[in-house]
């Protein structure tokens, strides 16, 4: 069996016995809870099945999918988050700079939770097509549907995204309790082996002073997770020692927008995605050098580094172009088919106000996604580079594959956590 399953195996028969036995630890939880009982009310050391830190697209994803479970009816869910709710009374006129490509599979996840709606009577642009080319050379691939009949993936923005999830939240607010403004401070995880006084469960300390106790953290806090670094999760991670300088676009005329363009330049893919007929948002991604730079552009250089990225030639190898084709013709024996028709992309002729933003950009990986007590799910487990759009995609991948095991679990009438263990184990 494996190591984990076995600890949280016995670590639940310790658990049991500690709460029933150890009238000195009970005493202390219901004493600290009194204290700050007039400070926090009734919810001062109150303990949850399930709490989820952070409540961005994923973790905001996860309190819906959970709270929508038949399986996980009763069960007590929190969902933290350390900022502001996002509501959206009116969508606003401007776009929002950050943007998600998100996947059919997405979208059915966003769908099965009630959101999807929500977010195709906000705003949400499908496309159709991909083309990725390079800048040094003729090679080129198109992503598409058969005919383009259907929707390859969607461009949404991830205010939006929110949003719709938040509006879904406040229908589930009879089984997810959410608590905004509520950053996590500490968290004190419990022993797996026997001490007498030890507390069995997840302790949860928010930066007003409120405790809460949870038999399951789910880490949905971001890159930088705070539940990541404290469970001692090793995670590999480096910086691309590149930036994404994001922005919203004006296209020259209006068109069909239905493809996704990305171009391989030397320094860097650059993306515009749609989001209207007469708008797309901007994914540079390159050098910090030049990324600060092209911030300090006036509006008029920026949009033409812009559309010389996409048009110029003047990155074009004779060598990269002779292997290149060399491999293409290879290509063409193996697969008849293979080669598609290029397309020229729109040109831009203005931003957005106030639209243009970089991000540094960095690669992380958690070693393990699931410990004693604590899953990480989204960007806490898995951060990737933006040039295939799928990090939010493998987040909600996440919400999908642990709300089934927990759902599993609960019909089972097992302890939430020791099903995600055992099934760990076997995956
Ligand atoms: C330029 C760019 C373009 C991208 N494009 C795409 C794309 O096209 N498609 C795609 O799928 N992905 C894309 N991504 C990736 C995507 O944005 C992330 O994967 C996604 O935002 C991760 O969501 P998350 O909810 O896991 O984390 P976050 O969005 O980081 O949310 C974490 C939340 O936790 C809260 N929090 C943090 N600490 C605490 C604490 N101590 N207590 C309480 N709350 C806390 C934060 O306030 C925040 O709300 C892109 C990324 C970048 C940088």
């Amino acid at each position: 069996m494996h190591s984990l399953t076995k600890t949280a195996l016995s670590f639940n028969g310790i658990g049991r016995r500690c709460v029933a036995l150890n009238r000195f630890s009970e005493a202390r939880i219901i004493c600290r809870g009194l204290t700050c009982a007039a400070e926090h009310g009734e919810h001062e050391n109150e303990l949850y099945d399930v709490i989820i830190s952070g409540g961005g697209m994923v973790g905001t994803a996860m309190a819906c999918s959970l709270g929508l479970d038949p399986n996980l009816e009763g069960k007590k869910i929190l969902l933290l988050e350390a900022g502001n709710k996002k509501v959206m009374d009116k969508v606003p006129d401007a776009y929002g700079t950050r943007v998600s490509s998100i996947s059919p599979g997405s979208a059915t996840l966003l769908s099965g939770v009630g959101a999807w709606d929500h977010i195709m009577n906000m705003r949400c642009k499908p496309y159709q097509k991909m083309q990725v080319w390079d800048a040094c050379s003729d090679a080129l691939i198109t992503f598409d549907k058969e005919n383009l009949q259907d929707e390859l993936a969607y461009i949404v923005e991830n205010n939006i995204i929110v949003a719709a999830l938040t509006k879904q939240l406040e229908n589930l607010s009879d089984q997810v309790r959410v608590q905004y403004k509520s950053k996590v401070v500490k968290y004190i995880w419990p022993k797996s082996h026997q001490v007498a006084d030890a507390i069995p469960w997840v302790q949860v300390t928010l930066a007003n002073g409120q405790t809460l106790q949870t038999k399951l953290l789910i880490g949905a806090d971001g890159p930088n997770s705070m539940v990541r670094r404290e469970a001692g999760i090793p995670t590999v991670k480096w910086n691309y020692d590149q930036s994404a300088v994001v922005a919203v676009l004006h296209l020259s005329e209006p068109t069909e927008n239905n493809v996704a363009w990305q171009r391989f330049l030397p320094t860097g893919p650059i993306a515009m995605l749609p989001l209207s007929d007469t708008e797309s948002s901007l994914v540079w991604s390159t050098s910090h050098r030049h990324a600060e730079e092209l911030l300090q552009l006036d509006e008029e250089s920026f949009v033409d580094s812009i559309n010389t990225a996409f048009w110029s030639n003047e990155n074009h190898s004779e060598l990269v172009e002779t292997a290149g084709s060399l491999f293409r013709t290879a290509l063409s024996v193996l697969m008849p088919s293979a080669g598609s028709a290029r397309q020229l992309p729109p040109s831009v002729a203005g931003i957005g106000p106030k639209s243009r933003v970089m991000f540094p950009l960095g690669m992380g990986h958690a070693s393990e996604y699931i410990r004693h007590r604590v899953a990480l799910i989204g960007d806490a487990a898995h951060r990737v580079h933006p040039l295939a759009g799928q990090g939010a995609n493998l987040g909600f991948g996440d919400v999908a594959c642990l709300t089934q095991l927990l759902s599993q679990a609960a019909f089972n009438g097992k302890d939430l956590e020791m099903e995600i263990l055992s099934n760990a184990e076997n995956t």
